[in-house]
């Protein structure tokens, strides 16, 4: 059986952070999905197409990585996928306990649908950590530059 990974996140934008989890998971698996989280009520401050277009200029030549949009439950999309694994980066104790009560939630959903999905961890390169999309949000709405944290911004379309 194929060992899938899923690396779900709203990933508006997808920073340096989120490159380096996929790249440093990548080789235990089969195939690992970046799955754009898509909630029609909420706002993005990017646009979908174009944050998908984005992370998929990152992983171009990667045959092993596809990047799509979902909606719905993640462990919905896991068992469609026939994923076995939730990837998750962690960059302190705040992220610690928000991720703990997911993936315990994960977990009972999909053991009551009788195909678990195992939440596996991965901690932040310590030159990463203090990176976040929020705070890339907030300064891309103050015009500063946010190449730093994110590879390949200018491909980003911001929503008007
Ligand atoms: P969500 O919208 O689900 O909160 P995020 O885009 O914030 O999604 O993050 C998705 C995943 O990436 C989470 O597991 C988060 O902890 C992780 N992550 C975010 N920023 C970093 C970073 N700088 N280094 C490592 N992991 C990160």
């Amino acid at each position: 059986m194929e060992r899938i990974g899923i690396f779900p996140g709203s990933f508006d934008p997808f920073t340096k952070g989120h490159e380096d989890i996929v790249r440093r998971f990548l080789p235990q698996f089969d195939k690992v999905i970046i799955a754009l989280g898509v909630n029609s009520k909420k706002k993005y401050m990017f646009d979908t197409n174009s944050r998908i277009e984005h992370i998929q200029s990152l992983f171009k030549g990667e045959s092993t990585i596809s990047v799509e949009a979902y909606e719905g439950l993640t462990i919905d999309f896991c068992q469609r996928k026939k994923a076995g694994y939730l990837l998750r980066g962690l960059r302190n104790a705040t992220d610690f306990e928000f991720e703990k009560a997911i993936a315990h939630m994960n977990e009972a959903i999909s053991e009551e649908a009788n195909s678990r999905v195992e939440t596996l961890f991965l901690m932040t390169d310590k030159n990463l950590s203090a990176i976040s999309s929020s705070i890339v949000r907030e300064i891309k709405k103050n015009n500063g530059k946010i190449d730093q944290f994110v590879t390949n911004q200018e491909l980003l379309i911001i929503n008007t």
